[in-house]
Formats: C-alpha cells, structure tokens, sequence
C-alpha cells in the first residue's frame, strides 16, 4: 500500500474504538508486530504479521445501541469510551458499509411507526440496540433487533418498509432483553422474517450463523488464519484432532477433511447447534461436538485416557485456564496449534505448556483488527523430549479496560 490514502473519522476520540485512527496501515503493522515481539520473542521468532491489502470496512458484524440527544433526536452508534453516553455513528470506517445503511434506514424508520427507544436509567422504551451480520460469500444479511419486551407494533410492516429499502436483508430476528445488563443479547431469539440465521463460506465449508453464535468479524483475514492454522497441523489424514473453543465448529469442520476424527468442545449451547448442523450440511461424518466448559471436557478426556495427535484451541481473550492446559500435558499431542487474539494471555499460557514438555515452534501474527490495538496470532507448539520443569501456572490480571470497550477484539457485547 504505497501512498495510502488515509480515510479519516470524524468520532473517532469520542467512539475510542480504533485506537490507531489516522495512523497509516505500514505504521499500525510495525507497532502490533513490535507489541507482540515484546510479548512474545522469549518463545521464539515471531513471522511478521500477515495485513490486509484494504484494511478498511472489513468487519462483517455491525451494532449500534440506539438512543435520544436531549432535544429527542434520534441517534444511534456505540458508547463513548468508558462512558454509557452514546456517540452517534454516520460512517465507521471499518464496519461493513451496507450494514451501516441498514442500521441509518432503521433510525429514520422509528418515528413513522412510533418506536421509542429504550432509556437505559428510566427503563422506558422499546429499541435498544440492533445487530446486522453479512455473509461476505453469502451476500446473506441478518438483522437482529434487540427490544426490551417482545412485542414490537405493526412488526410485519416495520419489516416490509425495512425490505423496501433493503431487499437484500435474508432476514429479521427480534431478540428479547428485558435485563438491567451489560450484554447487548437477551436470551429469547424471535424469528420475524426469513431463516433466524445466515450462511457463510470459509475455506471451502458453508457455516450457520445465528444471532447468537460467535463468528470471526474480519471473514478475509480468518481465511489466513485458519489457513495458517491448519498449515501449522501438518495433518495427514491419520490424526485425531481436538477443536476447544470450537464456536460453531469452524476450525474442527475445515481440518476434519485432512484428519481422520475430530472432537470439538464449546459451552455456548447455541453455538454447538449451529456447529453441528455445520457437520451434516457440509457433509462431514468424522466430528463430533459436545456442549461443555473446555477445561472440565479435556479433564475428563484425560481421566479416560484418551489420545490425541493434534489439539487446536482458540479461547477468548482471557485465554485458557490450567485445568485446560494441565489436561493438553497430560492428552500429550505431538502438536498444539494455539490461536489467540490476546498476546498477552498467549504468553501466559505459553509460559505454561514450554514448562510442561512442549516447544513454541512458530508464531504467525494475523492482523484481524485493522485500526485497533488488537492482533490475534496463531503458535505451533510440539512435544518436546526435554525434562519438563515444574512451573505454577500464573493467573495474569487482565486489563479491565479491555473489558469495558463494546467494540472487543472478540465483537464480545459486554460493557460496564
Ligand atoms: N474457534 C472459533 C471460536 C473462537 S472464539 C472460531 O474461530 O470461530 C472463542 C470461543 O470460546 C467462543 O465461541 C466462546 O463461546 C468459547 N468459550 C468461552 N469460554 C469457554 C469455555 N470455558 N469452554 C469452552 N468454550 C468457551
């Protein structure tokens, strides 16, 4: 990217979520790639980070909370950093544009059908946030409307005028969050219009994404990195492979065509449905996925003395845990493929398996979030045949700020 044009932001301060705003990409690539080298050079050489060739509108889920300015105009976007004040949003810069189009057109659809928007303090009103997911491949567009009761007024029409402006939208799901919290989601998902889910094509497999389900927000740099990700597994077709955190089966589903079985583990419920009916609409008879905490799963693999060649885990930001990793020691795979979007809770859990017999082999940074300060990596570690050494697993307190932001590296939905 010669002469760059650098798109600017006019929220930016307010909105805090790219922390890089107005930096040129080359620049953002050699901090992230110097931020993870501190981390990380004590494991081993680090690969310079795979970037984008257009870093811009690249996330494939969009949400804005939706709110009033005090003269009642209606506003709608993300919270101001580390407030609950809303910054209203015309035009981010790394959201997917069309799902920024249709969250605009259900702003100035609200006053023709009377739809208030909720008050977090008074409790009064009905719209709080809205989600948009697209399928990149797909073209197929999910609207998630997240009120506080699930009655919505004249929903079919709501929907109808929405589609007017939108056809492409394949579908429209009213979900319910009656709670004082800080989730974005409510757990009741009522289907108002289409399927209640969208497809999508990574690497050659179509996955279903419903509302609730966690899917990568950056589709063009999850290709590489599951391509690394499985170019790292080296598998031959004779492995039996473990997928933790497999969300909806992503990672277990692509290596299941070069393994000879998969088991995959993930406690959201929601995602272990979607990841299943992933299995049998691609076709795949060797995967298997349970509904489980993926620390007490591989506890119990290891109590029964179950092998495994291959074990790739990709755990949310805060990492694994040691009932986790103590079990990856005790499974003992020839290879751990470990994908992290948070360096710091990898090198802990690093820390942890080179004290326990395994060796950092590689480490690929995969720049999933352009214009923020977060870098996902994927490491290779294999069994070693040195001595292990004794070494207490240390719990690292995470920065609660990253907590805080709505826009997570995870596209997480918690605030405080
Ligand atoms: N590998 C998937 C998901 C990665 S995100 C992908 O690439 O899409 C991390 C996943 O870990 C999320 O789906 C989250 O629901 C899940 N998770 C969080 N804590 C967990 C735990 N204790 N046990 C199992 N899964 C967990």
């Amino acid at each position: 990217m010669k002469n760059e044009k650098i798109l600017t932001c006019d929220v930016s301060k307010k909105c805090g979520g790219c922390q890089y705003q107005g930096t040129p990409y080359q620049e953002q690539l050699k901090t992230k790639q110097k931020n993870v080298e501190k981390l990380l050079k004590g494991f081993g050489k680090v690969e310079p980070v795979a970037g984008m060739e257009n870093p811009y509108y690249y996330r494939n889920k969009v949400h804005a909370v939706f709110g009033r300015e005090r003269n009642g105009k209606i506003i709608s976007g993300t919270y101001q950093a580390n407030t609950h004040k809303i910054v209203n949003i015309d035009n981010c810069l790394i959201e997917d544009q069309k799902s920024g189009e249709i969250i605009r057109t259900i702003r100035d659809l609200l006053k023709s059908f009377k739809i208030k928007t909720y008050d977090e303090d008074t409790r009064y009103g009905l719209l709080r946030h809205v989600l948009v997911r697209r399928g990149f491949v797909s073209g197929q567009i999910m609207v998630v409307l997240v009120l506080s009761c699930p009655i919505l007024p004249s929903k079919n029409n709501f929907v109808k005028a929405l589609r007017k402006v939108h056809p492409e939208i394949t579908t429209v799901v009213l979900n319910v969050n009656d709670k004082k919290t800080n989730m974005i989601l409510g757990d009741r998902d009522i289907v108002l219009y289409g399927k209640g889910y969208i497809e999508d094509t990574l690497c050659g497999c179509t996955f279903r994404i419903s509302p609730r389900s966690f899917y990568q927000v950056n589709p063009v740099q999850t290709e590489v990195l599951y391509g690394k990700a499985i170019e790292y597994a080296e598998l031959s077709g004779k492995e039996k492979v473990i997928d933790a955190y497999c969300g909806i089966g992503t990672i277990g589903l692509i290596a299941s065509k070069k393994a000879k079985e998969v088991i995959g583990v993930e406690l959201n419920p929601n995602a272990i449905r979607d990841a299943k009916i992933n299995a049998k609409q691609n076709n795949i008879t060797n995967v298997q996925f349970y509904q489980a905490d993926a620390g007490e799963f591989m506890v119990s693999l290891a109590r029964q003395g179950v092998s495994a060649d291959v074990v790739f885990m990709d755990p949310p930001r805060a990492g694994s845990d040691e009932a986790f990793l103590s079990s990856v020691v005790k499974l003992a795979p020839e290879k751990v493929v470990y994908v992290s979007c948070n360096p710091e809770t990898l090198a802990r859990d690093l820390k942890y398996l080179t004290g326990h017999g395994y060796q950092v082999k590689k480490m690929q940074p995969v720049d999933m979030f352009c214009f923020t300060q977060h870098v996902e990596c994927v490491t290779l570690l294999q069994k070693s045949n040195r001595k292990c050494k004794p070494d207490s697993y240390v719990k690292l307190s995470l920065d609660m700020e990253d907590y805080y932001r709505i826009k997570d590296a995870e596209g997480d939905v918690k605030i405080e």
